[in-house]
C-alpha cells in the first residue's frame, strides 16, 4: 500500500499531467471524499480549455470502437486525449477490441491518453458528478480532448453525455428496424450523427432512415445556427473517421464565443450545480436522516400518509431542522 498523499499535495502533479496521479485523485472524486474537494476546485479553476465531447448511442452501435480510432486520429493531430467511460461493459479496462486491430494496451501505455473507466453498478446518483468532476480534473492537467462514453440508455447517461460540450450519436446498421437512437430517445440531443459500421452492406439504409428521420424533424427544431451533420464511419475500414474529427472541430468552432456556445456552458453548469445538490441531498438524507425516514415508512405502509406527502414531510422537516 502506498502512502496517503493529502489531495492538494497531489495537484502539482496531477495539473503537470501525471498520470498515476491523476487516477488517484479520480478514485477519490469518484468515492466522493471530502477531503479532495478543495483540489477538485482548485483543478475547476483551471480548467476549461478542453474540448469535451460526449458520445452516446445504444450498446453495441460501435461507440467503443469508434472511440479507440477517433482517439488514434487525435493524438496523430498531436492532441492528448482523455477517455472517461460511463459503460459497465466497454472493453476499456483492457483487453482488444476488432480482434487485434485496435489494443487499449497500446492506447494506454500512451502517455497522451488517459482512460478511466466510471464505475456505475451500485452507484445510487453521483455517477453524473463524479463523471463530470473527472472531466474538469482532465481538462485541468492539459488534455486538449476529453471524451465521455456513455450508454444511451439511462437518463443519467444520456444527461451526461449531453453536458459536454459536443454531443455524438452513434447509430448501426443490424440492431434492429429502426433507428435505435430514436427509441432511445436521444436523438434530438444530438450535435453530429454517426452512423457507424459503414462497411456494412445493410449500413446504407441505416444512414437513409436517419436521414429521413431527420428531415422530418428538422422542420421542428429551431436549431437554424447548426444543423447536426451525418457522418458514415466504419473502424475497419477508417472511412469517415477524418470527417468526424473535422465536424468536430466545426461544432468547436461554432461554439467558441458564440451566443451558442455561451448558452451551452451556462446550461451545462446549471446541471452540474443540480447534480451536486441532488448528491448532497441524497448523501445527507441517508447520513443524518435515516430515523425520519424509517417512522415516514412506518406511517407510508399503515397508509396514514401519502407517499408525496412523506416526501414533502421529509424535506420540509430537513430545511427547518426538524
Ligand atoms: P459499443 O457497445 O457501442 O461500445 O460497441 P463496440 O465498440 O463494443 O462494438 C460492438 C460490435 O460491433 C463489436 O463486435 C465490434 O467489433 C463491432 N464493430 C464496431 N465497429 C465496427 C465497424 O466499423 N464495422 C463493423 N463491421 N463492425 C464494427
Amino acid at each position: 500500500m502506498s502512502r496517503f498523499v493529502p489531495s492538494l499535495q497531489l495537484l502539482p502533479r496531477v495539473l503537470a499531467g501525471e498520470v498515476p496521479a491523476i487516477a488517484r485523485l479520480l478514485s477519490r472524486a469518484e468515492a466522493g471524499l471530502p477531503e479532495c474537494r478543495e483540489a477538485l476546485a482548485r483543478a475547476y479553476e483551471r480548467a476549461g480549455k478542453a474540448h469535451v465531447i460526449g458520445i452516446t448511442g445504444v450498446p453495441g452501435s460501435g461507440k467503443s470502437t469508434l472511440v479507440a480510432v477517433l482517439v488514434a486520429r487525435l493524438r496523430g493531430a498531436g492532441h492528448k486525449v482523455g477517455i472517461i467511460a460511463v459503460d459497465p461493459s466497454s472493453p476499456w479496462s483492457g483487453g482488444s477490441i476488432m480482434g487485434d486491430r485496435i489494443r487499449m494496451s497500446d492506447l494506454a501505455s500512451d502517455q497522451g491518453v488517459f482512460i478511466r473507466s466510471m464505475a456505475t453498478r451500485g452507484a445510487v446518483g453521483g455517477v453524473a458528478r463524479a463523471t463530470l468532476d473527472a472531466v474538469d480534473v482532465l481538462d485541468a492537467a492539459g488534455f486538449q480532448d476529453v471524451i465521455v462514453e456513455t450508454v444511451g440508455v439511462g437518463q443519467d447517461e444520456v444527461e451526461i453525455a449531453h453536458a459536454s460540450h459536443t454531443t455524438v450519436v452513434v447509430s448501426a446498421p443490424g440492431l434492429g428496424d429502426d433507428v435505435q437512437a430514436i427509441k432511445a430517445g436521444i436523438l434530438e440531443i444530438a450535435d453530429v450523427h454517426v452512423v457507424s459500421k459503414c462497411d456494412r452492406p445493410d449500413a446504407g439504409r441505416t444512414l437513409a432512415d436517419l436521414e429521413a428521420m431527420l428531415a422530418l424533424g428538422s422542420s421542428l427544431a429551431a436549431r437554424p445556427e447548426w444543423q447536426p451533420p451525418v457522418v458514415a464511419t466504419s473502424s475497419v475500414t477508417g472511412a469517415g473517421v477524418e470527417d468526424l474529427a473535422a465536424a468536430l472541430a466545426r461544432h468547436k468552432a461554432h461554439l467558441d464565443g458564440s451566443e451558442a456556445g455561451r448558452l451551452r456552458a451556462r446550461r451545462i453548469a446549471e446541471f452540474r450545480i443540480l447534480k451536486h445538490a441532488e448528491d448532497l441531498l441524497r448523501r445527507r438524507f441517508r447520513e443524518r436522516h435515516a430515523g425520519r425516514v424509517d417512522a415516514l415508512a412506518d406511517r407510508l405502509l399503515a397508509r396514514r400518509i401519502s407517499p408525496h406527502a412523506a416526501g414533502e414531510e421529509l424535506l420540509d422537516g430537513a430545511a427547518t431542522g426538524s
